[in-house]
């Protein structure tokens, strides 16, 4: 049986955040997770799981950045960007980030990749994973403008003045190269007009087979028609996530 890519153990809890009840290790899925001993409950401790997202806008071939305030990375700069809220949409987040840091209005227009890193300090001092999800973004209104609390600076550059730029997040800059060559991204294939059901998917551009090296979607197949009012849309078929790396 193939073993979690994880060999380490989950971090220490001894209370149920939801009840509060002491919590007990049990073999679940493969491995000891911490399970709350409160029979009603029935929390389980998975892992410390985050989402980031992070927006590529370019206007007149220039690509929106801006500086870090504060560490990690002060005085760096990137794509402006943060933590999606656990009740919020992905694509919903990066415009929200990019109108708070930088004061530019956008919208989505497809997905350009995603980083996935294990590690560091979670939350709860343990190991945390975090997925990064960078978008290809439309500029509507708006100069840029620097929040003065997570953006020091902001502003359009073109790709030279990137590069003589001191300290510029690598994956912003390999963002912004993909953005500007002006490649298909992963496009918003269905939303789902259905509550309580993801309301944002990917499925490939037109780019195949994958370029050696980039994160890429498998081939998915969108639904033919939209769903009617309370029926749930078909799912797209043979899709999924794969490094082709
Ligand atoms: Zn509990």
């Amino acid at each position: 049986m193939p073993q979690p890519a994880t060999a380490e153990p989950l971090p220490l809890m001894n209370f149920c955040p939801r009840c509060a009840s002491p919590l007990e290790q049990r073999l679940n899925g493969g491995r000891n997770r911490p399970h709350c001993t409160n029979a009603g409950c029935g929390f389980i401790f998975f892992g410390d799981f985050s989402i980031g997202c992070g927006g590529v806008v370019i206007r007149d071939g220039k690509a929106l950045l801006v500086q870090r305030a504060h560490n990690p990375g002060k005085g760096s700069w990137q794509i402006p960007g943060g933590y999606v809220e656990a009740d919020e949409a992905v694509a919903e987040a990066v415009v929200r980030e990019c109108l708070e840091e930088a004061g530019v209005v956008t919208e989505v227009v497809d997905v350009l990749g995603f980083r996935h890193s294990i590690g560091g300090q979670g939350s709860i001092g343990g190991p945390s994973t975090n997925v990064y999800i960078v978008f290809r973004l439309r500029p509507i209104s708006g100069e840029p403008c620097a929040d003065g609390i997570e953006a020091s600076a902001a502003g359009f550059y073109s790709l030279d003045e990137i590069e003589r730029m001191d300290r510029v997040q690598g994956l912003s800059s390999w963002a912004i190269q993909r953005a500007l060559e002006g490649g298909p991204g992963l496009h918003p294939a269905h939303r789902s007009p259905a509550a309580g059901v993801v309301r944002w998917h990917c499925r490939w551009g037109i780019r195949r087979p994958a370029p050696s090296g980039l994160v890429t979607l498998w081939r998915s197949v969108a639904p033919r028609r939209a769903a009617r009012p309370g029926q749930r849309a078909t799912p797209p078929a043979g899709g999924g996530l794969s490094d082709r790396s």
